[in-house]
């Protein structure tokens, strides 16, 4: 193992889905460090200095949320959460808190993966200046001319349309709560106005999509938000 391959920490009190983790991530080549609890894994977190925090919202000694605060009053650190499917609510609060992704267990090894490049990729660009081009698929958005094609056919958005588009692009691959998008797109006050961005999402998915009901690049996470596909 390099000892510059990214370093993990898992903060998870179940030793089967420890395992899993530790396995996966050491055959794609990252380093990994463990936890079972909130203590331990704050303390890691401190010393070892990952690259990249898995953590379950229910631990034994402190409940997940309290781990992600406290940490985030340090460190901002990508940061990816588990949950219980049974705990749809408990996502969207930790996303607000300032948490970078979310997997519902069971989680495939795939989709494990693929949160876990965006988030250090993201990571990696954030204190560099942002490409104003965005190209996935056939979708093309230009931050700087404020132009967005399909397939070469520029396409009009109004304001809003262009300020919730530019804000999934800032963050292409990661989801976005409602309340996320709600202030980007109109600001905090409206951060309770679901229907609002409901109404704005379709019509962005007619203006970019081929098939609406079916999008390629703007999903729904049920309950959550939206992502847009990074990797289509
Ligand atoms: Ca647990």
């Amino acid at each position: 193992m390099s000892p510059t391959a990214p370093l993990i920490l898992v903060i998870e009190d179940e030793p089967g889905i420890r395992r899993f983790l530790r396995v996966t991530l050491d055959s794609h080549g990252y380093r990994t460090t463990e936890a079972s609890c909130a203590q331990d894994g704050l303390k890691r977190a401190a010393l070892e200095r990952p690259d990249l925090v898995v953590l379950d919202l229910g631990l034994p000694d402190r409940d997940g949320m309290d781990v992600l605060r406290d940490l985030r009053e340090w460190s901002s650190v990508p940061l990816i959460v588990l949950t219980a499917r049974e705990a749809e609510g408990s996502k969207v609060d930790a996303l607000d808190a300032g948490a970078d992704d979310y997997l519902t267990k069971p989680f495939g090894a795939a989709e494990l993966l693929a949160r876990i490049r965006v988030a250090l990729r993201h990571a990696l660009k954030a204190g560099a200046p942002q490409d104003p081009v965005f190209i996935t698929g056939d979708l093309r958005v230009d931050l700087a001319a404020r132009v967005v094609t399909v397939a070469g056919r520029e396409v009009h958005l109004t304001p809003i349309e262009f300020r919730l588009l530019a804000t999934l692009v800032k963050h292409a691959g990661k989801v976005l709560t409602h309340r996320q998008l709600l202030n980007a797109g109109w600001g905090p006050e409206y951060g309770f106005e679901a229907h609002y961005l409901r109404v704005y999402m379709a019509q962005l998915r007619r203006k970019i999509e081929a098939t609406p009901a079916q999008p390629r690049y703007l999903r729904t996470e049920p309950g959550v938000g939206y992502r847009l596909v990074a990797e289509p």
